[in-house]
C-alpha cells in the first residue's frame, strides 16, 4: 500500500470531511451494513425512508400538497402511496421549478444541478448536501467491492460539459490531485499523439484504477492493441460510467488494459443509480433512490422483468424532492438474486440511455446498438450519426469519403427500414460529424421526447 494512499485515506479525506462537515466515510459504513441486510429487512429500510420523505413532501412541498388525503395509506404502505403520484418529467420541474421546493430549504444548504440536455432544454433542480454525499459513499461501496479504497490513486479520463474557467480548472486539478489522488485527462480532442501522451501520463502516475467515459477508453484500448502497447504497471480495473458499455467495447477495453472493467450507472440528474459487482451483475442503490419501471405510454409499472422507463426517487433530497422522477432511460429489473449474496435487487438491463433508444413504428425499442451493428458489415461506413426526429421520420448522416460506396448506403437505410418499419429515412452525406461540446461522440440520437 502506498504512502500517499494512506496518507489521503487517514489523514487528508477525514481532514476535508471536517472541514465541510462532509460524513462520506459513515454513509458507506451504513451502505455497507445495508447491503448484506436480508431482502426484507431491506425493504423496510427502503419503506422507512420513503415514509419520511412522503410525509415531509406532502407537508412542505407546494406542488404536491393536493396529495395530503393519501397520508393514511402513506403511513401504512409507502410504496403503494407513491405509486398515486404522477410520474414526473424533465418538463414539469422546469414549469413548477419554484414549487417543487421545500419551504423549509435553507438557501445555504441547496445545491443547484444542472444538466446538459443534449437535444432538449438544460433541466436544473436542487439538491441538499446529504444526497451527494450518499451519491459519493455509494460509489465507494462499489469500488471497494473491486478492492479499491478511499485515496488509491485514480485517472480520470473525462470531459465536463459544465464549463470551468483556465483558473478554476487549474484549482480544481490541483486539489484532486493533492487531496483525492485524482490526475484528469480531458476526453475531448484524442488523437494519437495526444493519447501516447496521456499513457505516457498514466504510466508515470501508477494508478490502481481508471475512471472514464467508455468512448474516451474505447479510442485509448483501440490506440493501445494497434500500437501493441501496454500500461507499465497492472491496474486492478478500469471503471466506466455515464455512456452506454457495449459487449463488445467492454472486450476490447479489457484486453488493452489487461484488467476487468467496472461498469456504474448513474446519472447527472439521478446520481449514482446501479453499481457492478464481481460477479458481473448490476446491483441497484436502493438505500439512495426508490427505483420504478413504468410503461412507456401509461405510465403504470411494468411486471418485473420487463422494459420500460425508469423513474426515481431519491431518498434523501428533502429541499427540492422529486417524485417519480422520469430519468428519459430504458431499462429492465430482475428479481434474480445475485451469487455474490449482496441482497441489493438488480437491474436486469440498461437498453439505452437517454434519447439514445429509439421507438420502432410497431412501438419496440430499438438500442442505438443496432444502428452501429449494421454499419460494422458495411466496409465503406466509416461514421454515422442517426437522429430520429418522430416516430415516423429519421436522419441517417453518413461521413462522405472518396471510397464511400453506393451499396453501402443503400444496405444502411434498408437494414434500417426492416427494424424500424416503413417510416421515412433521410440520408445526408456530410463532410464531418460533430462531436458534441463534451468531446463525446454519438451515434443514436432521438430528438422526440417520451412524455
Ligand atoms: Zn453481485
Amino acid at each position: 500500500m502506498r504512502l500517499k494512499s494512506v496518507f489521503i485515506r487517514n489523514v487528508a479525506f477525514p481532514m476535508m470531511e471536517t472541514m465541510k462537515g462532509n460524513q462520506i466515510r459513515r454513509h458507506l459504513r451504513e451502505l455497507q451494513a445495508s447491503e448484506s441486510l436480508s431482502s426484507s429487512g431491506l425493504q423496510q429500510l427502503q419503506d422507512n425512508m420513503l415514509r419520511t420523505l412522503l410525509l415531509h413532501t406532502i407537508d412542505h412541498v407546494p406542488f404536491y400538497k393536493e396529495y395530503a388525503h393519501l397520508r393514511p395509506l402513506i403511513e401504512k404502505d409507502p410504496g403503494a402511496a407513491l405509486r398515486r403520484f404522477p410520474v414526473l418529467t424533465k418538463e414539469m420541474v422546469r414549469t413548477e421549478f419554484d414549487r417543487l421546493i421545500s419551504d423549509q430549504a435553507k438557501r445555504e444548504h441547496m445545491i443547484l444541478n444542472r444538466t446538459g440536455g443534449s437535444t432538449g432544454q438544460p433541466t436544473q433542480f436542487y439538491m441538499d448536501r446529504l444526497t451527494v454525499e450518499y451519491y459519493e459513499a455509494a460509489r465507494w461501496r462499489g469500488l471497494n467491492w473491486w478492492g479499491i479504497h478511499i485515496g488509491d490513486p485514480c485517472v480520470m479520463i473525462w470531459g465536463s460539459p459544465i464549463e470551468l474557467t483556465r483558473q478554476q480548472l487549474q484549482t480544481q486539478r490541483l486539489k484532486d490531485r493533492l487531496l483525492k489522488n485524482q490526475v484528469f485527462i480531458p476526453s475531448f480532442d484524442l488523437h494519437k499523439e495526444k493519447i501516447a501522451e496521456y499513457l505516457d501520463l498514466i504510466d508515470s502516475y501508477h494508478p490502481v484504477y481508471l475512471f472514464g467515459w467508455a468512448s474516451a477508453l474505447v479510442l485509448f484500448a483501440e490506440f493501445m492493441l494497434t500500437e501493441s502497447r501496454k500500461l507499465r504497471r497492472p491496474i486492478k480495473a478500469v471503471l466506466n460510467t455515464a455512456e452506454m458499455l457495449y459487449p463488445h467495447d467492454r472486450l476490447l477495453i479489457e484486453k488493452a488494459f489487461e484488467c476487468p472493467v467496472i461498469n456504474e450507472y448513474g446519472a447527472r440528474d439521478g446520481g449514482l443509480l446501479a453499481y457492478e459487482c464481481p460477479s458481473g451483475n448490476m446491483h441497484l442503490n436502493v438505500e439512495t433512490a426508490w427505483i420504478e419501471v413504468v410503461d412507456i405510454d401509461t405510465k403504470e409499472p411494468v411486471a418485473t422483468g420487463e422494459k420500460g422507463l425508469i423513474v426515481i426517487t431519491d431518498l434523501h433530497n428533502f429541499v427540492m424532492p422529486r417524485l417519480r422522477y422520469q430519468l428519459g432511460d430504458v431499462v429492465s429489473l430482475s428479481d434474480e438474486t445475485c451469487t455474490c449474496k449482496r441482497a441489493l435487487p438488480l437491474l436486469k438491463s440498461l437498453e439505452g440511455r437517454e434519447n439514445d433508444t429509439f421507438i420502432a413504428l410497431d412501438g419496440a425499442y430499438v438500442n442505438g446498438q443496432f444502428f452501429t451493428n449494421l454499419a460494422r458489415i458495411l466496409p465503406t461506413i466509416r461514421q454515422f450519426q442517426v437522429v430520429q426526429k418522430s416516430r415516423n421520420e429519421l436522419v441517417l448522416r453518413i461521413l462522405q469519403h472518396d471510397q464511400l460506396d453506393q451499396v453501402d448506403i443503400d444496405a444502411f437505410r434498408e437494414g434500417i427500414l426492416e427494424r424500424m418499419g416503413k417510416i421515412n429515412v433521410i440520408v445526408e452525406l456530410v463532410p464531418e460529424i460533430a462531436r458534441q461540446s463534451s468531446g463525446k461522440y454519438r451515434t443514436s440520437i432521438r430528438e422526440f421526447s417520451l412524455n
